[in-house]
């Protein structure tokens, strides 16, 4: 038996101690408001037990984990159609870069890079009747959690600042890969991103990724091949410009966030989230991607 507590408990001293901490995401300037000495650790293991350290139970902005999550309901809708309109291959570049966009008329590398996120966030309008309150109940659904909910302040903050996200947005536009119109996608985009969880809630809705598509209550939400399809594309393009970093450091599928969140998992045995707000160069969690590699180092337990 692995344990865990203690495990958890180093990496959250360790962590504390660190001098070098990352810079703050100040793109989105209601991010920049957050404490970069914030840290927290949450694990969960497949018969439900939880392990616990630090800022674990306190809310924060998920933004780019979000796109697993949209990326999951437009499988379960649309299935294999999807990949029509979005590509499966890592970028190698950073996740808001627009150049392979125009060269690869307007298909996305991938539904984790923001333009790949944008067209799924299209889909689901097309799909939804209420595309924002039918997103947060799927999420709120695989958790079981009611009290999980979007920010408004930051996706209010991000709409005034997403130039860039604009461009890959009407980029998308003039291929003919968005259907609905920009203002309207973009609204979705930034409310996906703007939802707050903490790193307990975090692993209870990534649960599903490791229990082959069965919540935490046990109601199936997507097959066998789609959790693999969906892990496959977290451990290829979950962390951008650094998923071979992050594959060689950690070994496990995984997605982080500009809001310092990275949530990884291991099928079959456990999902751990992380939360540390300051970013690496790339624009991963500095902290949380070291904690995750001492913890795969430590238990020994990777995929690979
Ligand atoms: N909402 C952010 C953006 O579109 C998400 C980026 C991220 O978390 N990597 O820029």
């Amino acid at each position: 038996m692995i344990d865990y507590t203690t495990i958890l408990n180093t990496i959250h001293k360790e962590a504390s101690t660190s001098k070098s901490k990352g810079e703050i995401a100040t793109y989105i300037p209601e991010l920049s408001k957050i404490d970069v000495n914030k840290f927290g650790i949450h694990l969960i293991d497949k018969d439900k037990n939880e392990f616990s350290s630090g800022d674990a139970q306190e809310k924060f902005s998920i933004q780019s984990i979000s796109k697993v999550l949209s990326l999951s309901l437009v499988l379960s809708l649309i299935g294999e159609d999807l990949w029509k309109r979005v590509d499966v291959e890592p970028s190698g570049d950073p996740f808001n870069h627009l150049s392979l966009l125009e060269l690869e008329n307007g298909i996305p590398r991938n539904p984790l890079i923001n333009a790949g996120a944008i067209v799924v966030a299209d889909i689901l309008i097309s799909k939804l009747k209420n595309p924002k309150e039918n997103f947060l109940t799927f999420i709120q659904d695989i958790s079981g959690d009611k009290s999980i909910n979007f920010d408004e302040k930051v996706a209010q903050s991000e709409k005034e600042t997403g130039f860039n996200n604009y461009a890959a947005a009407n980029l998308l536009k003039s291929y003919g890969n968005l259907k609905n119109d920009v203002d309207t996608v973009l609204d979705f985009y930034f409310h996906q991103c703007s939802l707050t969880m903490t790193c307990a809630q975090l692993t209870k809705v990534f649960f599903i990724f490791m229990n082959r598509g069965k919540c935490l209550q046990n109601k199936t939400y997507l097959t066998t091949s789609q959790v693999k399809r969906i892990n496959a594309i977290m451990l290829t393009c979950g962390f951008y410009d650094e998923a071979g970093e992050f594959a060689f450091e950690v070994g496990l599928p995984g997605k982080s966030g500009v809001g310092g969140g990275i949530v990884a998992l291991l099928p079959n045995h456990f999902c751990v989230a992380t939360w540390s707000p300051g970013l690496n160069k790339k624009g991963n969690s500095k902290l949380g991607m070291l904690a995750l590699e001492r913890l795969t180092t430590e238990t020994q337990q990777s995929i690979f």
